[in-house]
């Protein structure tokens, strides 16, 4: 008879059995399968579960077939995280290699913090009123590059491009600014048809659950190429997605109340049960933490991003990712990005006893963040973490 063991869940550990965030993962010299992690285990779905469902080098297969498999699924997850499991189901998270979880369909980012989009506003247009008048209309967002969302842990190279210089002509090479934007992204499981918008009520039938986003950023491309059209190179040399996907359901401690919206959003937007998130973001550069942002002061409720993405009509696939936009507080210390922690580079910051403003080659950051449980204490989402290397 094979051994049977039961997972141990260190004392606060932010993965405990009410979190079972999903990942895909390989044991050394395997194929990729479905995960779910308690503690600091992850537990083999494929084999414990004995499902094909997740003999699968994505969560794709499992995402696309709806709420009520994903809350069935669950459950079992957490019937079997209680109980003895065949030890060949049971891995220590450090000795598994960690795959993108989802093949990313098609990518979205949004600019829903209010305090990003002022911070913003004032450095790029100090003379002006810091938002557009679309802003507080609808959550302002632009279509990303999905082939180059790669998994936390994953090098980041230098880009090149168009930098743009103070003589009004540009010049050409690896990004000066290369920079980071602290987010939240939400992965569609059930994708919904082709002409019909999915309403701000339904958001909980499409979207199967969340991971933190790095949104990498070279702001001397970006500032160049950007006008009249948007983001572009500056911003889809790559994007780092968590390898593990926190479930919706394991979020239901941290729905609060949004922000007051003023003027009240078009009928389309509106949503009797609007709900935030209390989610406490964390930024380390090298290490150190530089920045706290708070996911609850987010204007844009996720329900109504996914409500505008769709409002055209505009179809959703399995494994679509939307993220939030940089996540930024009120204070300095609360900034999801670089660029408005250091002001444009105009005010360092101090790393480790040195003056900083944008990433040099070698840096390393690493994005985490932590929110109520359901049953009490606090859990952790899957780090998003990166490091820049020399351009090619
Ligand atoms: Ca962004």
């Amino acid at each position: 008879m094979s051994s049977r063991v039961r997972v141990e869940v260190p004392e606060g550990s932010g993965f405990g059995p009410t979190h079972l965030p999903y990942c895909v993962f390989r044991p050394l010299g395997e194929e990729p399968r479905v995960g779910a992690r308690l503690g600091d285990s992850v537990i083999d779905l494929a084999v414990a579960l004995d499902d094909p469902m997740f003999h699968q080098p994505t969560l794709n297969a499992f995402m696309t077939q709806g709420p009520q498999c994903w809350r069935e699924v669950r459950e079992r997850v957490r019937v079997a995280a209680e109980s003895e499991l065949p030890a060949a189901a049971v891995h220590a998270v450090r000795a598994v290699r960690l795959d993108l979880p989802v093949a990313i369909g098609d990518y979205v980012d949004f600019y829903a913090s209010l305090d990003h989009a002022t911070a913003m506003g004032r450095m790029l247009r100090p003379n002006a009123e810091p938002l557009l008048p679309n802003w507080r209309h609808l959550p302002v967002g632009y279509h990303g590059r999905a082939g180059t969302v790669v998994v936390s842990g994953t090098d980041i190279v230098r880009p090149h491009g168009q930098r743009k210089t103070d003589s009004g002509t540009p010049d050409f090479g690896p990004s000066r600014r290369v920079d980071i934007e602290a987010e939240l992204g939400f992965l569609v499981g059930a994708g919904s048809e082709l002409g019909r918008p999915i309403e701000t009520g339904e958001f909980a039938e499409h979207v199967f659950g969340v991971a933190l986003v790095n949104d990498w950023s070279a702001r001397d491309i970006q500032a160049w190429e950007g006008q009249p059209l948007g983001p572009f190179l500056g911003k889809s040399f790559a994007t780092t997605l968590s390898a593990w996907v926190t479930p919706l359901d394991a979020l239901t401690e941290a729905r609060i109340p949004l922000p007051p919206q003023h003027p009240e959003p078009l009928p389309y937007l509106r949503d009797e049960a609007a709900w935030g998130l209390d989610i406490d973001l964390s930024v380390e550069w090298n290490g150190h933490v530089v920045s706290t942002p708070p996911y609850r002061r987010m204007y844009w409720s996720p329900a109504q991003m996914l409500a505008h993405m769709t409002v055209n009509g505009a179809s959703t696939r399995t494994g679509d990712l939307f993220a939030s936009g940089t996540i930024s507080g009120a204070d300095r210390a609360e900034r999801g990005s670089l660029m408005e922690m250091s002001w444009g580079g105009a005010e360092p910051i101090e790393v480790n006893g040195v003056q900083r403003t944008f990433l040099n080659d070698s840096d390393e950051v690493t994005i985490t963040a932590t929110a109520p449980a359901v049953g009490g204490g606090r859990l952790q989402l899957g780090e998003v973490r990166g490091r820049i290397v020399k351009a090619v």
